[in-house]
């Protein structure tokens, strides 16, 4: 006889066609049924599911619930905080980069905060300039953090949102540090040969949440720099979130802000209200994307 025991859960993890969900502390693995292969439908890592226990290590999908965002590669859904990670130097801050990453954020619906890490390997000069930068993004609304390796991460991962978050940045900037720091399979085994096999383990393409403090912590990248194929030009301006509230009085309401005649964001941006580094990465990208069109 099955119980029908039906639950509300979050797949925390896919791997080789299986996924996996947590029920009160015990681990389940589950196939997606015929329903789903026959709708082409898959659920992701990240989907809030119902999910019925059919015995002591399997149950059953019944319903994935609504997505509010997703994405694509790897793909993960249902994220409540995406953390932007920048380096001070090695690779070297950049705002260019930063606001490209911005921009992916507010495309896939998610508003990010900054963490900018190795603040003990920048001279005192660079350290000014990037919080004179980083005061500027905090006037626009988003968190910044600036860290280097004596901070503690505990208290400052505490400020993050609740729920499930995404860390994406370049690869050298310490996303896997602050991901490591949540799971307790490599904080059991820290000797050489382990930590290898663990680097081998991570190689394999899988995505898996781990526990934090009120929610989850994503070991996935979630998307790259470079990610705006999905990203048509004139979207871009509204991702600029600071041109927003002068975008509305420009004298044409599809107004891009570039050589539009009354355009209240080039006024802003000329009376020094809106940085002019910011408006010049707006126009880079919005160039970039109107060439690829071009190109098609
Ligand atoms: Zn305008």
């Amino acid at each position: 006889m099955r119980g029908v025991s039906l639950y509300s859960l979050r797949i925390v993890k896919l791997i080789s066609g299986v996924y996996q969900v947590d029920v009160n502390g015990d681990r389940f693995n589950t196939k997606p049924r015929g329903l789903f292969r026959k709708n082409k439908f898959s659920p992701v890592v990240g989907d809030i599911v119902d999910f019925e226990v059919q015995n002591n290590t399997e149950g059953y999908i019944q319903h994935v619930r609504e997505r509010k965002n997703a994405l694509k590669r790897p793909p993960v859904s249902n994220i409540d905080g995406l953390v932007i990670v920048m380096s001070a130097v090695e690779p070297q801050f950049s705002t260019q980069l930063l606001d490209r990453f911005i921009v992916i954020a507010h495309s896939y619906k998610l508003h990010p905060s900054i963490l900018v890490t190795k603040r003990d390997l920048a001279n005192s000069q660079q350290i000014k300039d990037i919080e004179e930068v980083l005061n500027i993004y905090k006037q626009i609304g988003y968190m910044t953090q600036f860290v280097g390796i004596d901070d503690d991460k505990a208290t400052m991962m505490q400020q993050w949102p609740s729920g499930l978050i995404v860390l994406s940045g370049q690869s050298g900037v310490g996303k896997t540090t602050f991901i490591n720091h949540y799971r307790p399979d490599l904080q059991l085994t820290t000797n050489h040969i382990s930590k290898s096999l663990n680097r081998g383990k991570h190689t394999t393409r899988h995505v898996e949440l781990f526990d934090r403090n009120q929610g989850y912590i994503a070991d996935t990248p979630g998307f790259s720099a470079l990610d705006f194929n999905h990203i048509e030009k004139d979207e871009i301006k509204h991702y600029f979130v600071e041109f927003n509230q002068y975008g509305e009085h420009c004298k044409f309401r599809n107004c891009n802000h570039i050589n539009e005649p009354q355009c209240q964001v080039k006024a802003a941006l000329s009376e020094g209200k809106i940085a002019q580094f910011r408006y010049d990465h707006y126009l880079q990208l919005y160039n970039e994307i109107a060439d690829r069109k071009v190109r098609y």
